[in-house]
């Protein structure tokens, strides 16, 4: 057996090759300022976990944390930050044991309970360490992080022959593949060399042997989902491993990294079966699916858990970077952009654990329609409902940014989402910096400086999405053309000192369909949503840590939320009015939104509560009973209280 690893269509970059720039660095500057930069101060699961000598949990949260703590560090360059990191993954790398475990090896957690044995350590916690030391591996080039990802995959290559995989390793196995890969690409300093096609690598056939007893022993995703029983919500009480939204958010990319290994088709089209799927039956405007914490349905009050719509957001970052289909970075978009800011108070100091499409009251509640989830689910707050997403909120916006850009195979560079930034590569010995000047995506309009020390020849490929029609790109000096919707638009050339390109991306409103006949209203990759006053409550005072800056709340409408809005597709154009405002130090806020929309609509008098989130949409067409009152809509991912799924007048 020689087994080859195929290539990504695209590569990311290595950590630190790109830079936030804009309101991107200042939400990174917020996140870090905020829960995330601060967690290790107070949060005992973080400051006394097990993972760092302490007596508490000591499972996935040091490592959740750590995933999104590294990348946010390194793309800050924020030295505090920084120094925190270095001292937590010193501290892991000294205790690992002579035989390669890292961390602890016992789910206990309570003092005074017994040891459990060796065999009943659910791996999932070393394959996400695991994941987040390759992150810093490529950031320090540090050269003890590669010989301690050996030691420890080899380690769970002996272990799990007596101990197969069970429970979160044997539902997110695929999960090791990220590091195995990342081994496998690396010398053992930890420098990349690639898969080296062609070539015996009999010295990295282990990890083969490995990926595929993992493999054998995972939960297998797309034979599950060819013949997919999950088309109706998870009944009230129900939990599965099979239907958590956080795993089925984790595995629409394992097809895609399994294809690395097995190079077949059906791996690759395997994805596209899988989100079309989720879609079909729990697909939410948002782009995201529903799951609280199962899948869940497709009406509009259901919840999302936030470690799902980070983790689907990773997911599409990975799918970008090994199918290299553009359709990914309109969704990633459109994630980013909309589900998950929305689910942060605009500080980043609280939290929700399940935000909902239609969400007028955020309270704690025993009879809330959720599936499993409990009472306070989708408060903002510390650690509502359960800490996993305390620790894994982290990774959202730093990974974001540290996807932007990736290498083409014939070396060249892809933006494959948009965001302010800069990134640096070396081209044939030089270096070249790409900067995008951009408050996108509340403009249309992007500003690409390519700088080049010396001239150089690499094609520059621009992500064109699906929705941007009739859009309009220039290359300084030259006409302007009209790329193809849905493709990744290639500039190849010979570079010179400073080229500045201009890409323009007309964004129309579209109506898109929602539950019971409702619409919601979208433009480019924002959703909008209903304005709503709000009253924000202070709750579990009595609770411990949940002082300020990182207390719990519940949040309260002010003003009606009910209407049904007096919209036709045909002249959607009309009725819908967007007005542009400056771009403050905090855009995803309700008072902050850059951009806003003016729609009429009419109060829906029969449409009211029901167990603390809004009453099933009304069948559309509505008829229009009250007076039509001007509404105004702003970016879901900057409110906290929405209507976004909207009944639509018969007019
Ligand atoms: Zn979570």
């Amino acid at each position: 057996m020689n087994i080859h690893l195929q290539e990504p269509a695209l590569r990311p970059l290595p950590l630190g090759s790109i830079r936030p720039r804009g309101w991107l660095a200042r939400q990174l500057r917020i996140q870090a300022d905020g829960l995330s930069g601060h967690l290790d101060e107070f949060w005992p699961d973080i400051k006394e976990s097990r993972w760092f000598g302490g007596e508490a949990e000591g499972w996935e949260r040091a490592p959740y944390w750590l995933d999104g703590v590294i990348p946010l560090a390194f793309l800050l360059d924020d030295e505090a930050l920084k120094a925190k990191v270095d001292r937590y993954v010193n501290y892991i790398l000294e205790h690992q044991t002579e035989d390669g475990w890292l961390g602890p090896s016992q789910m206990v957690w309570t003092a005074g309970q017994s040891p459990t044995p060796l065999q009943h350590y659910d791996l999932w916690s070393l394959f996400l360490i695991l994941k987040a030391l390759t992150q810093y591996g490529d950031a320090t080039a540090d050269p003890r992080v590669a010989p301690a990802i050996e030691k420890c995959l080899r380690r769970i290559e002996r272990h799990i022959d007596y101990a197969p995989l069970f429970n979160w390793a044997m539902f997110r196995w695929f999960e090791a593949l990220i590091s195995i890969y990342w081994l496998w690409e690396r010398d053992g300093h930890g420098r990349e060399i690639g898969p080296s096609i062609g070539e015996d690598r009999g010295d990295k056939q282990w990890l083969a042997e490995l990926a595929i007893k993992l493999h054998a022993q995972g939960f297998h995703w797309r034979d599950f989902f060819q013949r997919w029983p999950l088309t109706r919500p998870t009944p009230r009480g129900r939990w599965t491993y099979m239907g958590h939204v956080v795993n089925n958010a984790m595995a629409v990319k394992a097809p895609a990294l399994w294809w690395r290994l097995t190079g077949e088709e059906a791996d690759r089209t395997a994805v596209y079966d899988m989100i079309a799927k989720l879609d079909q039956y729990h697909g939410m405007v948002t782009g995201m699916f529903t799951g609280d914490e199962c899948l869940a349905g497709k009406r509009p009050t259901q919840g999302t858990e936030l470690c799902a719509v980070v983790e689907f957001m990773y997911s599409l970052e990975l799918l970008l970077s090994v199918l290299g289909d553009p359709a990914f970075g309109d969704r990633l978009e459109k994630v980013t952009f909309n589900a998950l800011p929305a689910t942060f108070s605009p500080d980043m100091w609280a939290h929700q654990y399940d935000q909902q499409v239609n969400q007028v009251e955020c309270s704690i509640r025993d009879d809330r329609s959720w599936n499993s989830n409990g009472p306070e689910a989708n408060i903002f707050g510390l650690e509502p409902n359960y800490g996993c997403c305390t620790a894994n909120l982290s990774q959202g916006w730093p990974k974001f940014a540290a996807h932007l850009w990736m290498c083409t195979p014939d070396g060249g560079l892809a933006a494959v989402a948009y965001a302010p930034s800069t990134v640096t590569i070396e081209v044939g010995g030089a270096p070249v910096t790409v900067a995008l000047d951009t408050e996108y995506p509340f403009r249309e309009t992007l500003r690409f400086t390519v700088t080049s020390a010396q001239p150089t020849r690499f094609p520059l490929l621009l992500r064109i999405p699906a929705w941007a029609e009739d859009c309009r790109l220039q290359v300084e000096g030259e006409e302007a053309i009209i790329p193809t919707a849905g493709t990744f638009h290639r500039l190849e050339r010979e570079w010179r000192a400073t080229t500045e390109i201009s890409l323009t991306l007309p964004m129309q409103p579209t109506l898109l369909p929602g539950y019971n006949g409702a619409a919601a209203i979208a433009r480019g990759p924002l959703v909008y949503a209903l304005k709503i006053g709000e009253e924000w409550r202070q709750v579990n005072q009595g609770l411990p840590h949940r002082e300020l800056p990182h207390a719990d709340w519940e949040v309260y409408p002010t003003t009606p939320w009910n209407y049904a809005l007096a919209v036709s597709p045909a002249t959607l154009a009309q009725d819908v009015i967007f007005r542009e405002h400056p771009l403050g130090d905090m855009p995803f806020s309700p008072d902050g939104a850059p951009i806003s929309a003016t729609v009429r609509g009419f109060r829906v008098p029969d449409w009211g509560m029901e167990n603390g989130s809004a009453a099933d949409v009304p069948a559309s067409p509505v008829a229009a009973a009250g007076p039509l009152e001007e509404l105004t809509l702003i970016p879901y991912g900057c409110t906290n209280l929405r209507i976004t799924e909207f009944p639509v007048a018969s007019v």
